[in-house]
């Protein structure tokens, strides 16, 4: 189920965003752009348990790769003052690893689990006592004698982040006290977070250039950090070193990302679902195999960007394509199309 995805507009995290990472990410909520909603009532948590000396409740967040969650969690700790360990799903093989680690916390940590809907069921089980007693069971022995003992823990605060809140267990989904789920961010926000980390990693950067690369970053803070880095080295090598509107266009269209984002597999989607299958319906696992893509690169990296840009629908019965797709591909949207939002509300009509 790893998202593996080269893609230069990719949300997902790649060796050199690590790396620049920790310069960039922003370090209070003040310098965290955006999710404004998100963020007020984060103070109000934030400072209600502060008042009251106690950890934060667990803390969900959900939502597509890249938009911030692993920041928020890092701002949560330093606004609270304690330690975070990070670590996630896939990383914590058996109960043994997770025991390890929540015995090794202090009280008030905070535990952030990246992509916590991939935890095994076993590891489950050993989560549960601990998010709502503070304890871990043990069983000593095997057989007739085995023997449960109970391990008090430090109250701590696990900040689970997902971007498949649906593929979570239940149980595990409801021992989460408070559920925040980061939305995509608006040009003009990219155009913030570009301007301010230009101006962190001291690279020249002109409003416009900064707004032409938030256009393009399919409402994702690290793709645009990422695109900011490619077009610095356009700007330093064909320019000079100043990210213009120009340099910046010249470098997208180097890159093949048109002037909405969309790159060269949001665009096969696109006309493979026009091309093959009408304008859709299609099933997300059929469009998937026709593309040679793993499904859910399409469904974590493509679709939402897709979707919020008005260019695809999920219906019941599939994936459809919008009268826009057709036109931003140049093509004419055929009459009997009549545009997938009318079919979805046909449909919707219906059950
Ligand atoms: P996620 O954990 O959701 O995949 P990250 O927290 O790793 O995303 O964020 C990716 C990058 O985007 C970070 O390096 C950070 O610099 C930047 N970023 C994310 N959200 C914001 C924001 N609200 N303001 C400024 N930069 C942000």
């Amino acid at each position: 189920m790893e998202v593996m995805d080269d893609r230069l507009i990719s949300p997902v995290a790649e060796a050199e965003d690590y790396d620049n990472e920790f310069t960039l990410r922003p370090k209070t909520l003040e310098d965290y752009v955006g999710q404004e909603k998100i963020k007020g009532n984060l103070r109000v948590y934030l400072q209600a348990a502060k008042q009251r000396g106690e950890p934060l409740d667990h803390l969900l967040l959900y939502g597509p790769p890249g938009l911030g969650k692993t920041t928020l969690a890092c701002i949560v700790a330093h606004e609270m003052g304690v330690q975070i360990r990070i670590t996630s799903g896939p990383a914590i093989e058996k109960p043994g690893d997770l025991a390890a680690l929540l015995t090794n916390l202090q009280e008030g940590d905070i535990l952030f689990i990246d992509e916590i809907h991939r935890l095994s069921r076993q590891v489950e089980e050993v989560l549960y006592p601990a998010l709502e007693d503070y304890a871990l069971d043990i069983m000593i022995g095997k057989g007739p004698s085995a023997q449960s003992i109970r391990i008090n823990l430090p109250r701590f605060t696990l900040i689970g982040a997902t971007t498949r809140a649906g593929q979570m267990t239940s149980p595990l989904r409801d021992r989460f006290g408070v559920l925040l789920k980061l939305e995509l961010y608006s040009p003009e926000e990219l155009g913030r977070i570009v301007r301010r980390s230009a101006g962190l990693l001291g690279v020249g950067c002109e409003e416009e250039g900064a707004q032409e690369l938030a256009k393009c970053s399919r409402g994702t803070p690290r793709v645009a950090n990422r695109l900011l880095k490619r077009v610095r080295d356009f700007a330093e090598v064909c320019g000079d070193g100043i990210i213009t509107k120009e340099t910046a266009d010249l470098a997208l269209r180097r890159m093949e990302i048109d002037e909405l984002g969309l790159d060269t597999l949001d665009r096969s989607v696109l006309r493979a679902i026009i091309e093959l299958y009408g304008g859709g319906p299609v099933g997300l696992d059929t469009l998937a195999a026709a593309l040679g893509e793993e499904a859910v690169t399409l469904e974590d990296v493509c679709e939402p960007y897709l979707m919020q840009m008005g260019f695809l629908t999920r219906t019941p019965r599939g994936r459809c394509v919008t009268n826009a797709a057709y036109t931003q591909l140049g093509m004419t949207p055929p009459a009997r199309n009549g545009g997938a939002e009318v079919q979805q509300q046909r449909f919707e009509d219906l059950s």
